[in-house]
């Protein structure tokens, strides 16, 4: 498996694009270009929130990669995302202005077909079928684009996390309260990575994201493009750039234990990982998890009363509130109301899925464990 690493100081055009092109040679990507390919690329527009944040794919990865493509030949390309909250024309027209992709550059198209389509999945898989945001099925290629983040939930945020926004607008949350706890939710993510199958992932992680990601965290810039078209061996690798225990991440423990992720089978290509390299901060919602260090044979029994001890809950600073009802369309289980201009969450019914925090434009909302 051949993992590319180049250090990219900062977000310019002329440091980014020949670091593409360097990992395109080295994965070998010009040999899958052929005329009328149609190509998409998905990357992580979770919000409505600028370049300059931490938060989405910074605009000039993509500009890069679409110059790349295009130089190789390539004429149809569009961006296609489902972004957190609603999926409709106004919605993303909205995101694709803010997020800086709008007009990026005259050979990407935004993808305006917000339609869905079921696909089913192999026999085997928990999940029967999915329903998927059409330009993504009708693609012949797609390049995943994502950008390296922790997340409240799933701890890690990188290249399987980043193929959730496939799944249209406010079904995303329904696909939480289906898969509540964080095993199934894992197991959920791995099989739409496969129905998916991006062929190729880059990561960016010029500037990265820690803290209560994987919207409301602070900025741990690593300088760093990676890619690769095995996502889930790169997931691991780039978890590990982190100081992540990558066992520790459910959905990177689960791919590696099925055979997905293949850390043993790593050739770095490219810049050298650099020494000293600082851990991120995690979110608080795994700051008191000690689970992971819990003996095999002990952890069922365990887990049944740590789950209740640690379970986290969303916690609303009321003072930073403005009331714009974001978390209530997000939330699954439909536990928040907004009254007299402010949100108000009820506990039970509460499945700590943290949709809200995410979609949450203020940071109005932290965490708070039951401990
Ligand atoms: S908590 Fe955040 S998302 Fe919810 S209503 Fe208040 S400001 Fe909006
Ligand atoms: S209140 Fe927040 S954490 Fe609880 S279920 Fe709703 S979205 Fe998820």
């Amino acid at each position: 498996m051949i993992q590319t690493l180049y250090h990219v100081p900062e977000y310019k055009e002329e440091l980014i694009y020949p670091a593409v092109c360097r990992a395109m040679e080295a994965l070998g990507i010009a040999g899958d270009m052929r005329p009328g390919l149609k190509v998409v690329i998905k990357p992580n527009l979770i919000m409505a929130k600028k370049p300059e944040f931490p938060v989405t794919t910074h605009p000039l990865v993509i500009k890069a990669v679409v110059r790349w493509l295009t130089e190789h030949g390539v004429k149809d390309i569009t961006l296609a995302e489902s972004s957190g909250g609603l999926y409709n024309a106004e919605y993303m027209k909205n995101i694709y202005h803010v997020c800086g992709v709008k007009e990026l550059t005259p050979q990407l198209k935004m993808n305006m077909d917000f339609s869905a389509r079921t696909v089913d999945c192999p026999k085997g898989f928990a999940n029967h079928s999915f329903h998927i945001i059409t330009p993504v099925l009708t693609a012949d290629y797609v390049i995943n684009i994502c950008k390296l983040k922790t997340h409240a939930m799933t701890g890690y945020s990188g290249g399987i996390k980043n193929l959730f926004g496939v799944i249209p607008g406010l079904e995303k949350p329904q696909m939480h309260y289906l898969w509540p706890n964080l095993s199934d939710f894992s197991r959920m993510l791995l099989e739409l990575a496969q129905t998916v199958n991006p062929q190729l992932t880059i990561i960016d992680a010029i500037d990265a994201m820690e803290g209560n990601g994987p919207t409301g965290g602070t900025s741990h810039p690593l300088y760093m493009l990676l890619a690769a078209r095995d996502f889930y061996t790169q997931d691991y690798f780039a978890a590990t750039l982190m100081g992540i225990d990558p066992m520790k991440i459910e959905m990177i423990r689960q791919a590696a234990e099925v055979g997905l992720a293949r850390p043993d089978e790593i050739t770095l290509v490219g810049d050298a990982v650099p020494e000293n390299l600082t851990p991120f901060q995690m979110p608080d919602t795994k700051k008191l998890d000690f689970t992971g260090n819990v003996p095999g044979f002990l952890k069922k029994s365990f887990l049944f009363f740590a789950e209740r001890l640690m379970k986290s809950y969303p916690q609303l600073n009321r003072d930073v509130c403005v009331g714009c009802g974001k978390c209530a369309e997000s939330c699954p289980a439909h536990v928040i109301k907004v009254e007299n201009g402010k949100a108000k969450f009820r506990k039970k019914g509460c499945i700590s899925c943290f949709c809200c925090q995410e979609m949450c434009p203020v940071k109005a909302i932290s965490v708070k464990k039951a401990l």
